[in-house]
């Protein structure tokens, strides 16, 4: 006798079934309302399992990211062509040239070799890390691993810095490490505009351009170099003297981290080596920036909550920025069934001031 099939082994019986009487048991699509999108009829924007991005419009640059503590942290600033930390790497950030990695933890470089391999998918010049120097062997190994996994080497370069060193971004626009305090090794970066500018003495005597020329041809120097900290961002730190560090108190804008906000997470913040309010609280009438940003809040923490008890603390302290939370301005996602998600950031602001390309 052959073998008998699995169903008759088990003295089930099958085909007694007519598709009419199968679809008579099955609901009625047609009957029932479709949902909207994939949260049904709860705002997309509002479900973790479809993380939206945050866009934030400053003087300098859009900035456009996701940050929640532990989960993923990716901010990138589309005109400077940078993206600080790649977290999951989404994908508007593949557009940027530069990646400036603070630290290994997964939250914040797990999309690196996504990143890079992906830019060369989409037929995109190789991408640039930039790194803390202690961590560069390991961050080299994981990319040729990823290589090894997919059969073919991934195209990047690899720029290790240590704090205090710099690395020039495009003609004029250069990020220079400054130190920060976690628990592993980790940077945080400042974007600097740098202009040659001629020396005021000279500027004061409105002397004629082909005077200068000549000077400039006799080998005399005619100019100074002024920088500008247009951007800085912080990554994962503890306080130490990383908020006082002058390339972090004067950049324009600041992107900091502060994680934890409840008087009863204090000791969180110490053994993470994060930063609690009372963190940035004491650095605050110190921080000559126009605008901090907020980032990597603890998931346990309400962010409207967050803003109204700094805002209270603030309330009668001398400060000078403006302080918004990243995560207070998430897009809101549009995600049908069967359609790409639609993402439209608002438009592109008209060259700042700070650009213009001066003598
Ligand atoms: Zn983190
Ligand atoms: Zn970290």
């Amino acid at each position: 006798m052959g073998a008998m099939s699995t169903a008759a082994a088990h003295g089930v019986v099958i085909g007694t079934m007519t598709d009419e009487k199968i679809n008579s048991n099955l609901p009625n699509a047609k009957a029932e309302a479709a949902p909207r999108n994939l949260t049904g009829d709860r705002d997309a924007g509002q479900t973790p399992l479809l993380p939206a991005l945050a866009c934030l419009k400053t003087a300098y640059s859009h900035i456009l990211g996701y940050s929640v503590a532990g989960e993923e942290t990716v901010i990138q600033a589309p005109e400077l062509n940078v993206v600080f930390d790649i977290g999951k790497c989404p994908r508007p950030v593949l557009t940027s040239d530069f990646c400036l990695l603070t630290h290994g933890h997964m939250d914040h470089a797990a999309g690196l070799p996504y990143y890079l391999s992906q830019r060369f998918f989409q037929g995109m010049c190789p991408g640039t890390v930039i790194c803390p120097r202690p961590i560069a062997d390991a961050v080299a190994a994981m990319i040729d691993a990823f290589g090894r996994l997919e059969g073919k080497a991934i195209a990047h370069r690899l720029i290790p810095l240590s704090s205090g060193e710099e690395f020039e971004l495009r003609k004029g626009l250069v990020v220079r490490a400054f130190p920060t305090f976690h628990t592993v090794e980790s940077l945080g970066y400042t974007l600097i505009d740098r202009r040659e500018k001629l020396k005021p003495e000279l500027a004061a005597q409105q002397l004629p351009g082909h005077v200068l020329r000549d000077m400039k041809a006799r080998g005399e120097k005619i100019t100074y170099t002024l920088d500008i900290p247009i951007m800085a961002y912080t990554g994962d730190t503890a306080m130490a003297e990383t908020l006082a560090h002058p390339d972090v108190r004067e950049a324009r804008v600041l992107l900091t981290e502060c994680t934890f906000f409840e008087a009863s997470h204090r000791r969180r913040a110490s053994v993470g080596r994060h930063l609690h309010l009372n963190d940035f609280l004491q650095a605050l009438p110190s921080l000559q920036n126009e605008l901090v940003v907020i980032t990597h809040v603890s998931r346990r923490t309400y962010v409207p909550w967050a803003r109204r008890t700094l805002e209270r603390a603030a309330a009668g302290m001398a400060f000078t920025p403006k302080i918004e939370f990243l995560m207070e301005h998430t897009q809101k996602l549009q995600v049908v069934a069967g359609s790409a998600a639609a993402f439209n950031p608002a438009p592109l602001p008209e060259p700042a001031e700070i650009n213009e390309a001066e003598a």
